[in-house]
């Protein structure tokens, strides 16, 4: 992230969105005013990653991917790589997202070696960890997002931001408490630190939307939010992201 700007705000779509609704929502996108001090990226289904990148190739929004896979070319039916991903125009891309993780086995290891060749495929990536509920409630949050990111994170790793998604919040409403995001993300951060030398932003993600927006902003360590459904429709990702601007103006 450059040094004059302190805040991402990224859209995960997921599974959603057609031709006819990512034409529309661009329309919005076209009419808004973006500001220079927040970095933004889109995250299509994959099949639109160009369809979406023509139509908002001049504005500053990036455009990303969902995953990618471990290896650069080769005989893996149905699978993405990192090195289409960049031609295609992808600046990002999200690995270990919970939903990958639990629907589609993918472990510690193999999101390490996904993003080792995202990496060397000069993506930026964004890599999200997250705990269950259960490790919540038994008070072992920090000890399991810890391994998760000493054993997810490439070696000599550069353009990576870590999203904090607790996987209880993730489409359900519900929200760890300010408390809970500062120490989860002031760990990751001095986590990080510590086992890299390298200063790491965190993201926030799970729940977010128009009406928690501000408060969530407002939570020290927060460099901007991760939002799935709520950047589904054009007017609230961009109130999300007005959110944003605002937060860093009246911060200054
Ligand atoms: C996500 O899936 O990354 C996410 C944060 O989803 P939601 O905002 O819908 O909870």
């Amino acid at each position: 992230m450059r040094n004059d700007i302190h805040m991402f705000v990224a859209a995960n779509w997921k599974m959603n969105l057609d031709k006819k609704s990512i034409s529309e929502f661009t329309k919005s996108l076209h009419k808004f005013k973006f500001s220079n001090q927040i970095n933004s990226c889109i995250f299509p289904p994959f099949i639109y990653i160009d369809y979406l990148h023509d139509l908002i190739y001049n504005l500053p929004i990036s455009v990303g991917g969902q995953n990618c896979h471990f290896k650069s070319s080769g005989a893996y039916t149905g699978e993405i790589s990192a090195y289409f991903l960049k031609e295609t125009g992808c600046e990002y891309v999200l690995l270990g997202h919970s939903e990958r993780r639990i629907l589609n086995n993918e472990n510690n290891a193999e999101i390490k070696s996904r993003a080792q060749t995202a990496i060397n495929s000069n993506l930026k990536v964004i890599l999200c960890v997250g705990e269950s509920l259960t490790n919540r409630e038994e008070g072992k949050a920090l000890e399991y997002i810890e391994k998760q990111i000493n054993d997810c994170l490439p070696n000599n790793f550069k353009n990576l931001i870590i999203a904090y998604e607790p996987i209880w919040s993730i489409g359900t409403g519900k929200i760890p408490s300010a408390f809970e995001i500062q120490e989860m993300h002031s760990h990751i951060k001095k986590f990080v630190l510590k086992i890299s030398n390298k200063n790491i932003d965190v993201l926030y993600g799970g729940s977010v939307n128009t009406k928690n927006i501000k408060e969530i902003l407002k939570i020290t360590n927060v460099d901007g939010v991760l939002v799935g459904g709520a950047s589904l429709k054009a007017k609230d990702f961009l109130a999300i992201y007005s959110a944003a601007v605002k937060h860093l103006n009246t911060s200054l």
